[in-house]
């Protein structure tokens, strides 16, 4: 292979892997922000519980009030017995302690019904709470393979940086103008391989004189498509 092709050949396979590395980095910070979203969610699920467990505890303690008050009222009607003078009054009094006496059992009704919502709702924070210390635990997880896969990603591309500074001292200023223009202009694919006589790249079949000329990879061929540097590698049956 002509030495300035084979060069290119291979700071392309340089740029590749660094625009690979490259790509994983900068998506590095959304799936950070991916595990933090998902403790939030599981932190939002443990304080919708705890906030649901306070409500219910302030309602139970508002009818235990009522309930308190009832009482007064029936310990006042026992001193109102005593002061009674005619049956009519006694009567209206006993229909006056019954029906305190029935407020009181709807309102110790309410009183079992917020205790078993507050059993079940104690039941899903402990869920909950298992739920936030499982999603903590996999973050922590995530979090250090996430940090060493950007140092090796980091290492990697300055390895590849190092190796691309000695890979250009190999290619003429003027054509590794065009190759990086090239890059620029072609989403960082300025030489591809020629198949069957058709570019990689572009899918466009060449001119049967180009490809006999990218079949020799003698000299430097541009795609008439695509403008890429050309190269022909024989397709390894697979
Ligand atoms: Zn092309």
């Amino acid at each position: 292979m002509n030495p300035t092709l084979a060069a290119l050949v291979a700071l392309q396979a340089l740029d590749t892997a660094a625009d690979a590395a490259r790509r994983r980095l900068a998506d590095l910070p959304a799936a950070e922000r991916e595990i933090e979203a998902t403790v939030a969610r599981a932190q939002a699920d443990v304080d919708a519980c705890r906030t649901e467990l306070a409500e219910n505890q302030a309602a139970r303690r508002a009818f235990e009030k009522d309930v308190a008050a009832i009482d007064t009222r029936l310990a006042r009607f026992d001193d109102h017995k005593a002061a009674v003078k005619t049956n009519q009054e006694y009567t209206a009094l006993l229909h006056e302690i019954a029906g305190a006496k029935a407020e009181k059992d709807a309102v110790e009704e309410q009183i079992l019904m917020k205790l078993e919502e507050a059993d079940a709702i104690t039941a899903r924070l402990k869920a909950a709470d298992a739920a936030l210390a499982g999603a903590k635990r996999d973050a922590d997880t995530a979090r250090q393979a996430l940090a060493s896969e950007r140092q090796a990603l980091d290492a990697e591309l300055a390895r590849l940086e190092d190796e691309r500074r000695g890979a250009v001292t190999s290619v003429e200023a003027a054509t590794l103008a065009r190759y990086e223009q090239l890059l620029k202009q072609r989403r960082m694919i300025a030489v591809a391989v020629v198949h069957a006589e058709v570019c990689e790249a572009c899918h466009v079949r060449l001119r049967p004189a180009i490809a006999q000329q990218v079949r020799r990879n003698d000299s430097i061929v541009q795609c008439d498509s695509c403008q890429r540097i050309l190269y022909f590698e024989a397709k390894v049956a697979s």
